[in-house]
């Protein structure tokens, strides 16, 4: 019994010498981000090891600057952001400066490549109400556009989110991100979502932590749930039946939030799922693919 003791404790030492080996600060720095392989269009998930013990980190991309949190699960620093549909393929700085608590500055500079996403074509018959709405209905689509603006001028400065960000629903999924769409052969615009099959009153779930920054009916969205979490990363939840949420209330990852439907402007009863980040609509299903330290 006593040897089985000392056996564990000598294999706790060295577990705790190996994890203290992998402590912030790392002797170099280093980076790492996810999806290894970027494109127009992708979150992008960054992991940073610094030389030094710092207080913050804060790193710029693309021209957005974010904030990195410490992790003990990664010994690192995360942080989230993303590369616009309209970004051209090519190589991109990541900055990363940091700051230690006695005041000390240190920064690094990445190379990030990105290529050029191939995004698929698809044709669409809705309402031809909702390709060209008739004149009378210009009100209802203007205090809609009002509404999602002030929605998406909401965000909270701190992220609200943590671990990975799990599905609306349980479904599968049809329409994919980033695909060309052809309404009634007329009007083109692209797919800014991605949509999961879902009959009429099928629940949808928060997809992580955040705070109900509308919860309201929307001409083209139908009823319309978006959850902010954070430094400018909303996700949103249309053509819903019914809502299980009001504005302002917070949400914790995996809350029920409404009822899918078929409201607003859809083929049918569906999820329509988008993610978007400082005013970019981002791919939902790579946002749903990442492993953030802790998940
Ligand atoms: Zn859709």
């Amino acid at each position: 019994m006593s040897c089985l003791r000392r056996q564990l404790s000598t294999l706790c030492l060295l577990l705790c010498t190996v994890l203290s080996a992998f402590a912030i600060p790392a002797k170099k720095w280093a980076a790492q981000w996810e999806p290894t392989k970027l494109v127009n269009g992708s979150p992008v998930l960054f992991r940073v090891a610094a030389p030094l013990q710092l207080a913050e980190l804060n790193g710029n991309f693309l021209g957005q600057e974010f904030s990195f949190r410490s992790s003990r699960a990664c010994h690192c620093w995360y942080g989230f952001a993303g590369v616009s549909l309209a970004t051209k393929p090519g190589t991109y700085t990541l900055r990363v400066e940091g700051k230690s608590a006695g005041g000390k500055e240190t920064a690094m500079n990445y190379l990030v490549r990105v290529s050029a996403a191939h995004y698929p074509t698809s044709t669409i018959t809705v309402a031809p109400a909702f390709v060209e709405p008739p004149k009378e209905l210009d009100p209802v689509i203007a205090a809609a556009d009002a509404a999602k603006k002030q929605a998406f001028s909401a965000t909270d400065p701190t992220p609200l989110w943590s671990g990975a960000f799990e599905r609306p629903t349980d479904t599968e999924t049809s329409g994919v991100f980033g695909s060309a769409r052809v309404y009634n052969g007329k009007k083109k615009s692209q797919h800014l979502g991605l949509d999961f099959r879902a009959s009429t009153g099928t629940p949808v779930h928060a997809t992580n932590a955040g705070t109900v920054i509308l919860a309201r009916a929307l001409y083209f969205e139908g009823n319309c749930v978006m959850l902010d979490h954070g430094q400018g990363l909303v996700t949103v939840y249309m053509h819903l039946s019914e809502f299980k949420v009001k504005e302002g209330d917070k949400v914790a990852a995996g809350q029920l939030i409404g009822l899918s439907g078929g409201t607003g402007r859809a083929t049918g009863p569906h999820l329509h799922f988008a993610v978007r980040w400082r005013g970019e609509y981002l791919d939902p299903r790579t946002l749903l693919e990442l492993h953030p330290p802790g998940s």
